[in-house]
């Protein structure tokens, strides 16, 4: 064995096996949105269409599920779908997809009504509306048929989702057979059709656990890998790293393959940088909502009530002045005070639990607080075991909580995406359709969950019917265009050497030195995602300037990107492992290079609180009340950015 490698890891070879599918319906990645077209797709196929899915790791445990949820984030219930339109616009400072929300308003809540069916236990309201988890006199009956779910805001229903993940995984699984998924298999890039490169034919990836190279015709292809981490330094250091809000896997592959195969992103400036319990990464939503606990500046104070505050709103109006503030507005009065040195920022668990004890019993209030751990122990193990670390009782010793670094992904409380075509009805503008539903500007691409951009606030609920959506749309595209696929023009030889390159650069140069770690002739992942992160920290909008940026910085971080871009044709992976992070890196690079060019396009600060443009502050509607698309010449290497018109659907 090679020094630090475990006996008995498996040897990487120069020339690996090469295995070879044909199929007509590609699915790249088991997450939610995937396991919803998985589920969906078999009922509407012929059944001789052949459909397989890849994902990088095991089904029942991937995407940002994996450990679990403690609440569905979308439940339309008795809310009307125009409402959840509006209450997402106003979330993203005005410039969203209302044909794509509303689509997704619309079907969502049959997804929920899955799985429950199948096993996914559901808080309900009891006859005294007492007991949340409705052990007690509870009103019989599924949501669907109209029991009423513990609601913890007007969108969001509390479950028991530890193994939300497997169950929504078996269903996909059942629906689609064992033996068309392939898991721990690494998609590295969607092929282009030879005789039309705006069209998808394949993909090729590599497997994880063996020297395989897989290489796939397909005639309609779904990528759905979930955003993007460890694009920006996190707050966690050194062995602490591997933490982070969000799933550490999911390497913005989704829109850099689009991306790649010709499809336009949307939005991709917009991120996402939570508010969450510190160094732990908690969730905060159920203290926030279901708690009602209170967040307090280092001085005691509770700012978000005061006038200053109803003052800095203003200057966001009409988004800043609403019923209920945007995320990244909430973020932007945290960094207002920790910026005029009122930090840190505290949430006070003891007051919010005496005062909920008030109108409790002693047994209710002990049942609360294992609800409060149990919240953690569903959905992030890691804060459970910080608190026991740091003898933080919740009722005793208050938290403190802190904006995390950028995050990319389109389902959550975010909206970067590809650019997708919408819904096939009369009301959605001509230029929001050019095909199919949810397919990209690259023909026989679909996407869906995070990948769809302008689009926000679906979560786990919304990616699974936007991925049954799709399901239909995409057989619809296999029937009238599926015969236009020609297959694509690399041979297998010039595939397996793309794939492997980083392979072959170990290889080629590994006994010039005594540490493998350390060769001028090559670079390690580690060190490469260390050096992308430390310049996207300094110039990108990182927490390392408090999410600020400028024209400047921007230019100086291009030019570090073309350098690592250059560098990473030196990258050489030792092991399978290494072979994954070294394709992870790559794809993170033009990820969150078109996240910065995208903020270097837009001139001004649309997400104060997400990101500041220092020489652009404040909103420009005048300007910039419209979406910004970019694409990517792979031949070139050439970027390019527009903007495209908003259209309002729902009126106010
Ligand atoms: P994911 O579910 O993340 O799936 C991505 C899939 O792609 C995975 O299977 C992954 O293995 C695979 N993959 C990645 N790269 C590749 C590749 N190159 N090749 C092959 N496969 C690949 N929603 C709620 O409703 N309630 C909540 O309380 C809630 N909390 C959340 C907390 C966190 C920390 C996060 C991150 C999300 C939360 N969400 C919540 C949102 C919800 O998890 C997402 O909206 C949903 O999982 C998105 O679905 P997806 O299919 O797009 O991506």
């Amino acid at each position: 064995a090679l020094p630090n490698k475990p006996a008995g890891e498996l040897k990487i070879v120069r020339e690996p096996e090469v295995e070879k599918r044909d199929v007509d319906v590609l699915i790249i990645g088991g997450g939610m949105a995937a396991c919803g077209t998985a589920f969906e797709i078999k009922k509407w196929a012929d059944d001789d269409t052949k459909i397989l899915l890849v994902d990088k790791a095991a089904l029942e445990r991937s995407g940002a599920v994996a450990q679990g949820l403690s609440a569905i984030n979308t439940y339309i219930g008795e809310n009307k779908p125009e409402d959840y339109v509006r209450m997402v616009r106003n979330d993203l400072m005005g410039i969203v997809r209302e044909d794509l929300i509303f689509d997704l308003g619309r079907h969502v809540d049959d997804s929920v009504h899955l799985f429950e069916e199948w096993g996914l236990p559901i808080w309900k309201k009891t006859d005294d509306g007492k007991n949340m988890d409705g052990k007690k006199g509870q009103k019989m009956g599924t949501l669907k048929e109209g029991a009423t779910p513990v609601r913890t805001g007007k969108w969001q229903i509390m479950i028991n989702g530890e193994s939300y993940k497997r169950i929504v995984a078996e269903a996909g699984k059942k629906a689609l057979g064992d033996e068309n998924i392939l898991e721990r298999v690494f998609i590295v890039e969607i092929l282009n059709d030879k005789d039309d490169p705006k069209r998808a034919a394949g993909a090729v990836g590599f497997s994880v656990r063996e020297n395989k190279v897989y290489i796939i015709n397909a005639k309609v292809i779904m990528v759905a890998c979930g955003g993007a981490v460890n694009i920006y330094q996190p707050r966690s250091v050194a062995e602490g790293k591997g933490r982070a809000w969000y799933p550490v896997w999911n390497a913005g592959s989704t829109y850099t393959m689009a991306l790649r195969a010709g499809a336009e992103l949307s939005m991709m400036e917009n991120r996402f940088t939570p508010a969450r319990f510190k160094d732990g990464y908690g969730p905060v939503g159920a203290w926030f909502l279901l708690f009602k606990a209170k967040v307090v500046n280092g001085l005691g104070e509770f700012y978000a009530g005061n006038e200053e505050t109803k003052k800095e709103l203003e200057k966001y109006a009409p988004y800043g002045t609403a019923a209920v503030t945007p995320t990244c507005l909430r973020n932007h009065l945290m960094m207002k005070e920790y910026k005029e040195g009122r930090g840190p920022i505290i949430m006070e668990t003891t007051k919010a639990l005496a005062a909920l004890g008030e109108t409790m019993d002693k047994k209710e209030l002990k049942h609360l607080e294992s609800e409060a751990w149990e919240d953690f122990l569903d959905m992030s193990v890691g804060q459970a075991g910080l608190w026991c670390a740091t003898n933080t009782e919740p009722e005793k010793k208050d938290s403190e909580i802190m904006p995390t670094e950028p995050y990319l992904l389109g389902s959550h409380s975010g909206c970067c995406g590809i650019w997708c075509s919408g819904p096939e009805e009369d009301w959605v503008p001509d230029s929001y359709k050019w095909g199919y539903n949810r397919m990209t500007t690259c023909r026989g691409l679909f996407t869906a969950g995070d990948g769809v951009g302008c689009s926000g606030h679906k979560f786990s609920s919304g990616s699974h019917a936007e991925g049954r959506i799709i399901a239909k749309s995409m057989l619809q595209y296999l029937k009238a265009e599926g015969d236009k696929v020609t297959g694509f023009a690399e041979t297998d030889q010039e595939l397996v050497d793309m794939v492997y390159y980083p392979v072959y650069n170990y290889l080629d140069n590994c006994e010039y030195t005594t540490a493998t770690d350390v060769n001028p002739k090559y670079c390690k992942p580690a060190g490469m995602a260390m050096r992308l992160m430390k310049m996207t920290n300094e110039y990108g909008a990182g927490t390392g300037s408090m999410y600020m940026t400028n024209g400047k910085s921007l230019e100086v971080l291009m030019d570090l990107f073309e350098m690592f871009r250059e560098d990473l044709e030196k990258i050489a992976a030792g092991d399978l492992h290494e072979l994954l992070r070294a394709w992870e890196i790559i794809h993170r690079l033009y990820t969150v290079q078109a996240h910065t060019r995208h903020i270097q396009f837009r001139e001004e600060s649309r997400f104060p609180g997400f990101y500041y443009r220092g020489d652009f502050m404040g909103q420009n509607d005048e300007e910039w009340f419209c979406f910004v698309n970019s694409s990517y010449d792979k031949k070139t290497n050439e970027w390019t950015l527009k903007k495209e018109p908003y259209h309002k659907i729902i009126s106010d």
